[in-house]
This record gives C-alpha cells, structure tokens and sequence, in this order.
C-alpha cells in the first residue's frame, strides 16, 4: 500500500487539519519498521498476539509502528520505558483496529505509563445535580485530551479473573467516544443495524446489573455494569481475550461485537 493511501496518512491528515502545524512538526513523517526480532519476542508475549496468523502479525506491525511514531509515549514515576514495552503496548493498542483501521486511535495523542496501579481522582454531576469526587486506584484510563495512561503491572498481568487486558479495555473507550460521546454506542458501520445493536446493548447491560444485584456467579467482569460505556470496555476486552465467556453470556452481543471488530468477516459468526 502506498503512503498516500494508508490508513495512517489519512489520520495524520485529519489530525493535522484538527490541530493545525503545532501538531505537524511534533510527528514524525514516517514510521520507523520494528526490528524483526524485537517483534518476535514481543509476540510470544502473549496469546493474544502468538494466536495471530503471521499475515495478522505482519499488520499489527505496521500499524504498532506507525502507533509509535504518531505520539509520544512518557513515563511517569520510576517507570522504565524500554523498547520491547513500548512495542508490547503499542501492539496490543493496535490490536482491537487490526481489522478496522488507524483512524480509530487518531484520537490518541499521548500514551503515559506507571510502573504500577496509579491514584486517581475524578469529579463528575449525578442526575440530580450533586457533584461527586471519586478517588481510587487506577490501572488505566482514556482521557478526554487523547492521553492513554496506563499501569504497566496491569498491562503485563496475566491473572485477571474474568479475563481482560486494560490497553484494550482502555483502547475500547477511545472507540466508543469516537462519535463525541462515551456512552457504549460506538459509530457503527453500515452493516450493523444501529437499533439491533441499542437494544441487545441495554438488555445485556441490565441483565448484569441484575445478576450483580443476586450476587449470582457472573461471566463478565461486575465492573462492566457501571455504566453503557463501561459495559462497552469491559465487554471488548473479555471479547479479545476471552471470547467464551461473551459468547456464554450472550450470543447475540457477541455476533454484534464480531460484526463491529470484524467487519470483513461478520457472515462468519452470525
Ligand atoms: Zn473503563
């Protein structure tokens, strides 16, 4: 593919219009090719990537690296940024658009990484008016700027009881707010019926809360009940790692987030 076509020129493109030369001369013009053997090792780091076909991998690459050389990636506290973590991240950010395109993540404008859990701090207005501060431990968040901040100990954990992944689950965020608003109804493509997808969403979502409530053996991740959006993120990332459990929990949501993830091959799993 030529450089004008790519996906990655076109969001550059895009990004640019959007914030003008500062952002310009703060990219760099092309993408530097990952060393082959850093993304073999990276690769056997995780299932996630090992269970690729290598036509899969040879894309990943590409779009890891043009990820890389788009942004910025800083750490923060005493975390060390080495290459191959940087490349891990950056694949597995790249991995929920494999089959979509770069232009998803324009958005992303910076990645920051801690070596641990980090605290965080929000305020937000309930429905009746009344301002709230939460405070708590972080492993990720999306923020509304196009930082990514992650935790690099929940980045590389490997025990999450429900399945799970938090670049993806973060990455999921950044989807979803793609059209303005994080609110589990990411722009959809044409082949997915917009009404379908609201009310499998919603029945789904209040089925969990539901099984939440009774305190009964949950497939998904409670957190994932929430809220829409947080259902949306909880829910790609046990998709891509977990697929079973989606599949247990609803078949129908998980047809509609293979026609999503997969556009090319939806006739497959519906
Ligand atoms: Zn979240």
């Amino acid at each position: 593919m030529s450089e004008h076509q790519s996906p990655l020129s076109r969001a550059r493109t895009r990004l640019q219009a959007h914030f003008g030369q500062q952002t310009a001369h703060q990219r760099r013009p092309q993408a530097e090719p990952i060393a082959p053997d850093l993304w073999q090792w990276v690769c056997t780091k995780t299932p996630l990537l090992s269970n690729l076909s290598s036509a899969e991998q040879d894309k990943l690459a590409e779009y890891a690296a043009a990820f890389i050389a788009e942004r910025p990636f800083y750490h923060a506290q005493q975390m060390e940024l080495t290459d191959q973590r940087i490349v891990f991240i950056a694949a597995l950010a790249c991995l929920p658009v494999l089959h979509l395109n770069l232009d998803w993540l324009a958005g992303i404008r910076s990645v920051v990484v801690y070596p641990d859990a980090f605290f965080g701090r929000q305020e937000y207005m309930d429905d009746a008016g009344i301002m709230h501060v939460l405070e708590d431990w972080r492993a990720g968040e999306a923020w509304e700027n196009g930082t990514l901040v992650l935790s690099w100990a929940d980045v590389i954990r490997a025990d999450h009881p429900f399945g799970g992944q938090v670049i993806i689950h973060e990455i999921a965020h950044f989807i979803d707010g793609a059209n303005g608003a994080e609110n589990g109804f990411p722009p959809l493509g044409a082949h997915i019926d917009p009404r379908r997808w609201t009310t499998v969403f919603e029945q789904a979502f209040a089925r969990l809360n539901a099984e939440v409530n009774s305190q009964q053996p949950l497939l998904i991740d409670p957190y994932a009940a929430t809220s829409p959006a947080e259902f949306f993120a909880v829910l790609s990332e046990t998709f891509f790692t977990e697929p079973e459990r989606v599949v247990e929990f609803d078949r129908e949501l998980f047809a509609l987030l293979s026609a999503f993830y997969y556009p090319q091959q939806r006739a497959m799993h519906a």
